[in-house]
């Protein structure tokens, strides 16, 4: 089995080895742009805001999807002046990938009555699956309904962005394909934040 490399960083305020997707670009007057950890940052932040806010680490949750498939999500919380989100995600060696949701709240939301909802919400978007592999055509749009995530290609000649479909990549020439199969059918575009959906 190959370990997955998780890269870190040392926080600029409690200098903890942090693993990279805890780790937010945050300044400040006094200090600039450092390198901290959530956990600092809401302290920080706290204090600055005058709130009364504990930091909760939320541990990694294993969910599996409708065809099997075991997803582990990740939490990381930010307190941004009078609002708290969580977001949800997955990891390919130590980044952000695949499905990723966010949750907002008030800072004095209780964390883990939002981690609640985050997870119902994975559990409708796990329930359902958008694609469908054919024998003969490959990748396909299983139904006339498709969600997902638009998401940035980081393929040097992608001449679009990719979109994250059942939480997996799909780039914007394979999007267009599977779309190329409903010629002469009209279509519905509705874009909607990552912490409305699904
Ligand atoms: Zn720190």
């Amino acid at each position: 089995m190959t370990q997955a490399k998780t890269q870190t960083t040392r926080c600029a305020i409690c200098g903890e080895s942090t693993p990279d997707h805890l780790i937010v670009q945050y300044g400040s007057q006094e200090h600039g742009s450092r390198e901290v950890c959530t956990r600092c940052m809401n302290a920080d932040m706290a204090e600055r805001c005058g709130l009364d806010f504990e930091h909760v680490e939320l541990e990694p949750v294993t969910m599996t999807d409708c065809s099997g498939k075991s997803h582990e999500f990740h939490f990381a919380t930010h307190l941004l002046g009078g609002m708290m989100t969580i977001d949800a995600f997955e990891l390919h060696d130590g980044t952000p990938c695949g499905h990723q949701f966010q949750v907002i709240g008030s800072p004095d939301d209780e964390p883990f009555d939002l981690m609640a909802q985050l997870i119902a919400r994975i559990r409708r978007a796990l329930s359902v699956s958008h694609l469908s592999e054919d024998p003969r055509h490959g990748l396909q749009i299983a139904g006339q309904k498709v969600c997902g995530q638009i998401t940035c290609d980081l393929d040097d000649d992608a001449v679009g962005p990719a979109v994250v479909i059942d939480g997996r990549e799909i780039s914007w020439e394979e999007f267009g394909r599977m779309l190329g199969t409903f010629e002469g059918f009209h279509f519905r575009l509705e874009i909607v934040d990552r912490s409305e959906a699904p």
